[in-house]
């Protein structure tokens, strides 16, 4: 998606705080944070909401889900954390490029 601002993030077109990276997936930390730790897990494929995924996309969303714990407890949310996934106009989704919102406060 040539217009898509996670797309291009993904691909490095744009500059971002980068927590983790790999073949399939990029994370980084939110430009408006409403927690002193927020970041974003996004696929790299682009998918535009939750609405949008299907038995194809399980895999990828397994991966993305399992490492919230993992990058969560990195950035120093060992105690606890929050997580989001606004979907659609109506859940509040602004980028529709499909993301985990991470947040919470240090230990
Ligand atoms: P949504 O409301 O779609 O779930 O959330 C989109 C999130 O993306 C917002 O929290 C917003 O601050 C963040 N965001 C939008 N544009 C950028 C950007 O260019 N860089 C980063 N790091 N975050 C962004
Ligand atoms: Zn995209």
């Amino acid at each position: 998606m040539s217009d898509c601002i996670f797309c291009k993030i993904a691909a490095g077109d744009i500059p971002c705080n980068k927590v983790y990276e790999d073949e399939h997936v990029v994370a980084f930390h939110d430009i408006r944070p409403i927690a002193p730790v927020h970041f974003l897990i996004i696929p790299k494929l682009h998918v535009a909401s939750l609405a949008e995924c299907g038995p194809e996309h399980t895999a990828l969303l397994g991966h993305i889900m399992t490492l919230v714990p993992k990058l969560a407890h990195e950035q120093g949310l060992a105690h606890g954390f929050k997580t989001g996934i606004n979907t659609g106009r109506g859940g509040g989704q602004e980028v529709f490029h499909l993301h985990v919102h991470v947040f919470g406060h240090k230990a």
